[in-house]
């Protein structure tokens, strides 16, 4: 950790027009957050290892490790074999076996999906029901009774319940528009929580899936993850923190026009929106259309090319590290991804932007379980 703070040298680093105090109470969070991130990332260490990582003093580390075990998220793991003389110190590490998580995804057009997972990431049970169009109160139903059945099958209590949902989602958990499910300000949180007395949050599932690929996917502290399924939306992280935007839509990216050219009109009633070229229904047509393999690869081409046209201005205003898309596995197999980075290079300024990596994502199409278990770490307990 740098001093430089004092110095103002790292002002940039800081939010602008700090709003509230500091609390004693804010600090302590804080600290037990930094406790909890040094065991979850880097496993067993003793108090001593702890003070050392965190630059907290013993006392505060002791007082805080008392706390987390009395709280059931931190176990004493017994004595760490030294060879050296005096009292062996004890390992100390989260209880990873002493709550699961429970994701809930309801980013496909089709069905719902959830998992138990571990606080790992790590699917333990799953769990699918089909949606059979339906929306409104009884798409909420649906969610509801695939909730409540995972919260049943966890063997362990469960720290929170995360749900990715499409469309855009409010910081209360609100779904403020989601025209797929017919849902207009619907309190998906308040009602989870209500079904299951449970600490749910619910975030949009392009943004889940951003934390995942954090969290779990190895990614950098400025990404832009690209979900391409039945739409397409994106999710960022800059600096390490969740971009949510003015009015929670940061990364609603589908329905930018791409180019001056026209293009198949959208279901929002504009033309050539980046949907219309790369959502996974849309392209499934137009390769199925196609007459052969070159015209199937042109189909592939000409998404990526139209990708990296809306990405590139992104790129050059945001100065992002990596970009990540997710999305069936044979939309990307071809040429796509290619098309999409050289567009985007020939479009950007190469001193700057050349080092801008893009790959598919590791995490299949457990993203969005993966991210909403990322979200409730990262609420209930500072990790990610
Ligand atoms: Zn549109």
């Amino acid at each position: 950790m740098s001093t430089s703070d004092a110095t103002g040298a790292t002002a940039l680093g800081r939010a602008l027009r700090p709003r509230t105090k500091l609390l004693p109470e804010h600090a302590r969070g804080h600290n037990r957050s930094l406790v909890l991130q040094t065991l979850f990332r880097e496993g067993a260490r003793s108090r001593a290892d702890l003070a050392r990582d965190t630059g907290l003093t013993r006392v505060t580390v002791s007082d805080l490790v008392a706390e987390l075990i009395a709280d059931g998220y931190v176990v004493e793991l017994g004595q760490r074999e030294d060879p050296r003389p005096g009292k062996p110190a004890t390992l100390l590490d989260i209880a990873r076996d002493a709550h699961q998580i429970i994701g809930v995804d309801l980013s496909q057009h089709d069905s719902f999906r959830g998992a138990v997972l571990s606080l790992d990431g790590e699917v333990v049970h799953r769990r699918e029901v089909p949606l059979d169009g339906a929306t409104g109160d009884d798409a909420l139903a649906k969610a509801t009774a695939l909730t409540r059945e995972l919260v049943g099958l966890a063997a362990v209590p469960v720290l929170g319940i995360g749900v990715g949902s499409p469309g855009i989602v409010d910081p209360a958990g609100r779904v403020q528009s989601a025209p797929n499910l017919g849902w207009a300000g619907v309190d998906l949180q308040g009602a989870l929580a209500a079904a299951t007395d449970l600490p749910v949050v619910v975030a949009n599932d392009a943004n889940v899936a951003a934390l995942a690929e954090h969290s779990f996917g190895g990614a950098s502290s400025d990404v832009m993850l690209v979900k391409i399924g039945h739409g397409v939306g994106a999710g960022l992280v800059i600096g390490g923190i969740a971009l949510h935007g003015s009015r929670w839509a940061a990364g609603e990216i589908g329905h930018v026009v791409v180019g001056t050219d026209g293009g198949p009109e959208c279901v929002c009633g504009k033309r050539g929106c980046l949907e219309t070229w790369l959502a996974a229904p849309r392209l499934d047509a137009a390769l199925d259309a196609a007459a052969d393999d070159a015209a199937r690869s042109e189909v592939l081409a000409q998404a990526g090319r139209r990708l990296g046209i809306a990405l590139a201005p992104v790129v050059g205003a945001l100065d992002l590290a990596e970009i990540v898309l997710s999305a069936p596995a044979h939309l990307l197999d071809g040429p796509l991804p290619a098309a999409t980075l050289e567009t985007l290079r020939s479009r950007t300024m190469a001193e700057f932007h050349d080092h801008v990596a893009l790959r598919g994502s590791g995490l299949g199409e457990d993203i969005v379980l993966r991210g909403s278990a990322a979200l409730v770490l990262a609420g209930r307990l500072g990790v990610s």
